[in-house]
């Protein structure tokens, strides 16, 4: 099984390359983002929860995101993979990840990072919010706290994977298929 993280701050377009990445190379996608949404509209216990910390700009608690992933790992058969997006997103999840990992004797294969300069996040999530209505994207205010949220709690993981070995940045300025080729020609050596 290969277990990739798929990186980058918001607005990267993790969401629009995470289908291609999949379909080539038969991967289960699993997004907490999405499937926080998913909870929240089902209007689940923690699915109240989190939509307070998410229309805020915040981080769900990782205990609650670290539940969903052991969770799907479990129920999702007939892949050869995984691609992780959204997920780890702070220090602690990264090391939770190496652990239910290890318990399976596997571990992270590599990490695709999709990197965009902080100009370019405002701009991208302005024109996502017209066309999907995500409580999010809604307001400028949102939208700063999320790129601090980044900076401070999830790039930290960019050295977490760079020490292992397991760190591969693409440029995510361009059009979509050109990023997606930048991500495929690092998928291949995997
Ligand atoms: P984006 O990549 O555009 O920020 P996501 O759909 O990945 O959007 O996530 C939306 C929100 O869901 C995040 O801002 C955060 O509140 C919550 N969330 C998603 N993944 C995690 C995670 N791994 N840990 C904590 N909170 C998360």
């Amino acid at each position: 099984m290969k277990y990739y993280i798929l990186f980058g701050p918001p607005g990267a377009g993790k969401g629009t390359q995470a289908t291609a990445m999949v379909e080539k190379y038969n991967l289960n996608h699993i997004s907490t983002g999405a499937l926080l949404r998913k909870e929240i509209a089902a209007g689940t216990e923690l699915g109240i929860q989190a939509k307070t910390l998410i229309e805020k700009g915040c981080l769900v608690p990782d205990e609650v995101v670290e539940g969903m992933i052991e969770n799907e790992f479990k129920t999702v058969t007939g892949v050869d993979g995984f691609l992780l997006d959204g997920f780890p997103r702070t220090l602690p999840q990264a090391d939770a990840l190496d652990q239910i990992l290890a318990r399976n004797g596997s571990e992270v294969t590599a990490t695709v990072s999709i990197m965009i300069p902080d100009e370019m996040i405002m701009e991208r999530i302005k024109g996502r919010a017209l066309k999907e209505g995500r409580a999010d994207d809604a307001s400028e205010d949102i939208i700063n706290n999320r790129i601090v949220t980044y900076h401070n709690q999830t790039e930290p993981l960019i050295e977490y994977y760079s020490k292992a070995g397991k760190y591969n940045e693409i440029d995510g300025i361009g059009t979509i298929d050109e990023v997606r080729d930048r991500i495929f020609s690092v998928m291949d050596k995997f």
